[in-house]
């Protein structure tokens, strides 16, 4: 049986209390639910609350973004350790937002991984193409390389879970989603960079995601695909019903 993740990247929205609130229907919405497996990617101010809040559910911690190094003098960066010990369990890293805005480079990415994975941490990959690159004919080219020097040097033998999902940059926050068969296509070209990297038997550890413009009407399209394993959910994950819904339609 296919294995699924639905993961909600809450980005730089939700206050406290807001985060509260929501995580709070969520444990009543999909709290019980084990397949799809459901994370939720809080800002850092309310990984504790949202911990508590989820504790006793099948709803898993992760953050979205962390630094590399273990401790020290980095002005306002998060490590590792630090998410571990807030009952982190999943770290999206090299989304395209901090690619564009933070100045994440494949090699920053690179050791952002490596950090996560030595602390157990199981990082969510992005990678994706610009609509620029797309209108060139260079999507594959560019998410080969994404992929290639993300996981440069990762012994992917050592550990228990690893995702990756693919985000075109220009389906993100847009309403305008890829085709289910475009995702399928860039996703199934991923697995065929994993496998040839780390062989197939590490597959089984693998969750390979769509995301871009994921709502409620279009999920079931892409998790339909025999290569697309769920989604990471943006926009429709501040919203404790749409991200429900998600959920139950990912069921398989
Ligand atoms: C994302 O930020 O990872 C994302 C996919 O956003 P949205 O669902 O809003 O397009």
């Amino acid at each position: 049986m296919k294995r699924m993740m639905i993961a909600g990247n809450w980005k730089m929205n939700k206050t406290d209390e807001e985060a509260i609130e929501l995580t709070s229907e969520l444990v009543k919405l999909v709290g019980d639910v084990k397949e799809p497996k459901v994370v939720v990617c809080p800002p850092f101010t309310s990984m504790r609350s949202v911990r508590d809040i989820i504790k006793d559910s099948n709803i898993c911690l992760g953050a979205q973004n962390m630094f590399w190094e273990e401790s020290g003098a980095y002005t306002g960066e998060i490590s590792s350790l630090m998410l571990k010990s807030v009952g982190c369990r999943y770290v999206i890293i090299g989304h395209s937002e901090r690619r564009g805005y933070f100045g994440e480079t494949d090699e920053k990415v690179n050791k952002k991984l490596k950090s996560a994975m030595k602390h157990g941490l199981v990082p969510i990959l992005c990678v994706g193409e610009t609509l620029g690159d797309r209108d060139r004919g260079i999507s594959k080219d560019i998410v080969k390389g994404q992929v290639e020097k993300a996981v440069k040097g990762l012994d992917l033998s050592q550990v228990n879970e690893f995702v990756v999902a693919y985000e075109p940059v220009w389906a993100i926050g847009t309403g305008r989603p890829a085709t289910a068969e475009d995702a399928e296509d860039m996703i199934s070209f991923i697995r065929s960079l994993l496998v040839d990297a780390f062989g197939d038997k590490v597959m089984d550890k693998i969750y390979l995601l769509y995301g871009g413009s994921v709502k409620p009407d279009n999920i079931a399209e892409f998790v339909s695909q025999p290569t697309v394993q769920g989604a990471l959910v943006g926009g429709a994950s501040l919203s404790a019903d749409k991200f429900a819904s998600i959920v139950e339609k990912s069921k398989v």
